[in-house]
């Protein structure tokens, strides 16, 4: 019997996909003219709780296009986690502005207002927050210090649709919310994005430079230089039956996500993200940072894939990388830096079954030499 492959994250295609797909194409509306993408930002407002979606290419122009919408460019500084996926620094660097590094908390792997307060500085004009692997941001305090400051939120939540923070969808806290639909997240359209907002203004300076900078009344008229960063209605086609089956993605990854936790329990040197009160995880990706009595991440990886399982290690943090490494040479990043050498993803698919997690849990305390 040829071995299993078991990869970390796997798209789920169990609703209307193929028939609005088809749909689609019997239409010849192939284009962003399609009225699949009209659909798509409608449904996805309302799922959200905000006024306003904009669909566009992917979840990294998701973030830059609200960044050039508030006029962001050299000179500015913006808040970043270090411990992040690269998009959302690269996005600050298109502009022109800087990106400032914060650590993380330790057990949330979050961004916190605490060491925001310690980045601020008289350029500091924005704060990108992260709701990483799916766990909300602690919002209240930082939106806090960014009112105080007159400083503008956008909330990264490219991995975090469905996400509450105090009864709250994630994407519609702060100024602007990100979303990515990549093929590995929790619903996708193979590439592509979201952007949402309450905010009138913003929510039209978006569309007019996804749309290349086009003046609404007038034809070929573009007063602003724009981008072509459209979705396709193929891409919002497919948007359209993920997101009506959203509730059922989200609970196979919250199905996935406990019973690796029972699996696991009885060992503390593997750190989960924390269970809070008022903070419901996406469960994009279950992950653990093993703990330092262990062997190294990498290994463990390389273990793991000779029984077929894929697992990944966690993002290097952003101050590690060669184009960011001279930016921040003051701070210290102690956190982002152990997580990111300790973190691992672990398959997290929602069609994984219980014979599956729990054959992965069996490799990992077989890879680690963990005694129950
Ligand atoms: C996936 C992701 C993005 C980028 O999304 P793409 O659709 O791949 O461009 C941005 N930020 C975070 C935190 C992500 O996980």
């Amino acid at each position: 019997m040829d071995k299993k492959f078991i990869p970390v994250a796997e798209p789920v295609f169990d609703g209307n996909e193929r028939k609005y797909l088809n749909d689609c194409l019997d239409s010849t509306w192939i284009s962003s003219n399609g009225k699949y993408v009209q659909a798509f930002e409608k449904q996805y407002a309302d799922f959200c709780g905000v006024k306003y979606a904009i669909a566009c290419m992917n979840g990294t122009v998701a973030i830059h296009l609200p960044l050039v919408a508030m006029g962001f460019g050299t000179g500015d500084e913006i808040i970043v986690p270090t411990f992040t996926f690269v998009a959302t620094a690269n996005c600050v660097a298109y502009t022109g502005a800087t990106p400032v590094f914060v650590d993380c908390d330790p057990n949330t792997w979050n961004i916190t207002a605490e060491q925001i307060l310690k980045a601020i500085t008289p350029r500091t004009k924005a704060i990108i927050v992260v709701d990483i692997y799916g766990l909300p941001v602690d919002l209240d305090p930082i939106l806090q210090v960014a009112r105080e400051r007159g400083l503008f939120v956008l909330e990264d939540a490219a991995e975090a649709h469905g996400a509450r923070y105090r009864n709250q969808m994630v994407g519609s806290l702060g100024d602007i919310g990100s979303f990515s639909f990549y093929g590995n997240k929790i619903i996708t359209t193979g590439e592509g994005g979201m952007v949402t907002t309450n905010n009138e203004e913003l929510a039209s300076k978006v569309r007019q430079l996804r749309d290349q900078g086009v003046d609404g009344e007038r034809r070929y008229w573009f007063p602003v230089r724009g981008y072509n960063y459209r979705m396709t209605s193929l891409q919002a086609a497919i948007g359209v039956a993920q997101l009506e089956r959203i509730q059922s993605h989200l609970s196979q990854r919250r199905r996935v996500n406990e019973a690796y936790r029972h699996r696991l329990e009885g060992f503390p040197q593997l750190a989960f993200q924390p269970e809070m009160e008022g903070f419901e995880n996406s469960y994009w990706m279950t992950s653990v940072v093993i703990d330092e009595t262990l062997p190294e991440r990498d290994w463990v990886i390389s273990q793991m894939a000779k029984f077929g399982i894929e697992t990944r290690p966690f993002f290097h943090p952003m101050h590690t990388l060669p184009m960011y490494e001279n930016l921040n040479t003051e701070g210290s990043f102690p956190v982002a830096t152990r997580i990111g050498n300790r973190g691992i993803n672990l398959p997290s698919s929602g069609n994984l079954s219980e014979g599956d997690i729990d054959f992965v849990c069996d490799k990992l305390i077989e890879s680690l030499a963990l005694k129950a």
